[in-house]
């Protein structure tokens, strides 16, 4: 599909940006993937002193390879919920990635566990312990007698070599599952996963990459959009799956559509089928669609039609306190049409340096704009907090260019740093809308 930028009509704006779907937002139609289920073990991992980096970095790398994982767990270093997790996950899955645990301290179990949830034997494996053995020669260094535990391994089980380290992984298969076991440090899992684990999966498991798009938007919140793609998934034929992904980050909302079929021109006929359905869905507050990486935010996006315009813009900024400067500042066309911005602590002091024919924000704006001589001023007015008659989270914002002057009132109670962020968002819209008229 091609990745283009929408073009539409951005005259109108119309925030709501506080409502929030539930978590339950992602739309699932039966898949015809392979199950693959990720266990991370340690204590460290249940009771919070440690994020869980490996699961979320595995689940990354099967998604890059066109596989999935179905699921995340972590267990502590219990041998019984071990055994539990294992049994549970092998019923189910095809293959099973098992991360920590494998090191020569009491409470590395994962080796135990594995032998005990299928019945094996716990044998010394040789080529395990000249491993370990090698790793500590090679270091000019004698291996402590408790590092042998670590050769010890389920009977059956093949040897993952480590090369950032001591513990050795393992791999077994119980009945059509096979579990893939690797140290918890991220390093060393890292590289023996790459090295061993998956591309022994690649070999085993059929890869169906979805396809995927990405929409952004910025005006709606999220619940609405939800909404507005209702029922989106019953043009999509059978053996076809779709799966509709939201995320907020404020203020934008962002869809991921990914289809999954075994036919893989066939899915992407109905990805562009169904990305035009949900634009026509979703209107104007559509800024950008295309693939699954796609990177640019709303201020990118609005530096690149200023710029394209030929556009320059200078900022009164009291409500988004720097922030139109510091977005347009972080890409070369915002920084190419960025005049610049004056940041104050309220109306007083922007009166006291620009001037302007009155108090308005519209007034402002073109005061701002007369004083760094860019084509478009816009001003930001409001707190987060209480100011004067206003409520907390009273916004306006204001631009005035070449295709006019428009304003906008919002009301948003939120903390400082959205509501600086919102502002400056609600400033750049305004300012495209008048770009191009
Ligand atoms: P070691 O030989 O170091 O004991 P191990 O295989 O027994 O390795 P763990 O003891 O479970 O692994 O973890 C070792 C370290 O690796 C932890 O202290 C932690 O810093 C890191 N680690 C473990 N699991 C994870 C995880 N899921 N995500 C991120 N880091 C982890
Ligand atoms: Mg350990």
């Amino acid at each position: 599909m091609t990745i283009q930028t929408a073009q539409r009509d951005r005259t109108r704006m119309d925030i709501n940006l506080l409502d929030r779907a539930s978590p339950d937002n992602a739309a699932l139609h039966s898949t015809a993937m392979s199950r693959i289920e990720i266990i991370t073990i340690g204590d460290e991992l249940i009771d919070g002193r440690l994020v869980d980096t490996n699961a979320g970095e595995l689940s990354a790398r099967l998604t890059d390879l066109g596989f999935r994982a179905t699921e995340h767990r972590s267990v502590g270093d219990d041998m019984g919920g071990m055994i539990e997790a294992l049994r549970t996950a092998a019923d189910r899955a095809d293959a099973i990635l098992v991360s920590g645990g494998l090191g020569p301290t009491g409470d590395d179990l994962t080796a135990v566990a594995a032998a005990a949830a299928f019945g094996l034997e716990i044998e010394r494996s040789t080529e395990a312990l000249e491993h370990t053995r090698r790793f500590f020669t090679e270091r000019g260094r004698e291996m402590p007698p408790n590092n042998e535990k670590q050769a010890d391994l389920p009977a059956g089980s093949t040897v993952l070599p480590n090369p950032e380290g001591t513990a050795v992984g393992f791999r077994l298969d119980a009945g059509s599952c096979r579990l893939y076991f690797m140290p918890g440090v991220p390093r060393e899992l890292r590289r023996m996963a790459e090295e061993s684990v998956l591309p022994d999966l690649k070999d085993r498991l059929a890869a169906t990459p979805p396809m995927v798009a990405t929409i952004k938007l910025f005006g709606k919140g999220e619940s609405e959009v939800a909404h507005l793609l209702d029922g989106i998934e019953s043009g999509v034929p059978d053996g076809t799956d779709l799966i509709v992904q939201y995320r907020a980050t404020f203020p934008e909302i962002h869809v991921r559509l990914v289809v999954e079929s075994r036919d893989r021109s066939a899915a992407a006929a109905v990805l562009d089928d169904l990305v035009e359905d949900a634009r026509q869905r979703l209107g104007h507050h559509v800024f950008a669609v295309g693939g699954p990486r796609l990177d640019t935010d709303y201020p990118a996006f609005a530096a690149t039609t200023l710029a394209d315009a030929g556009m320059t813009l200078a900022a009164a900024e009291i409500a988004s306190a720097g922030s139109v400067a510091k977005m347009l500042g972080s890409s070369d066309p915002g920084r190419r049409c960025l005049r610049g911005s004056l940041v104050a602590a309220d109306l007083g002091v922007l009166r006291d340096q620009l001037r302007p024919a009155g108090v308005s924000a519209e007034a402002v704006a073109e005061a701002v704009r007369l004083r760094f001589g860019s084509s478009i001023g816009v001003a930001t007015f409001g707190s987060a907090e209480a100011t004067g008659d206003d409520r907390p989270g009273t916004l306006t914002v204001a631009a005035t260019g070449p295709g006019g002057t428009r304003s906008r009132e919002l009301y948003f109670p939120i903390d400082h740093d959205r509501f600086q962020r919102l502002a400056a968002y609600a400033a750049l819209r305004l300012a495209v809308g008048i770009s191009r008229i």
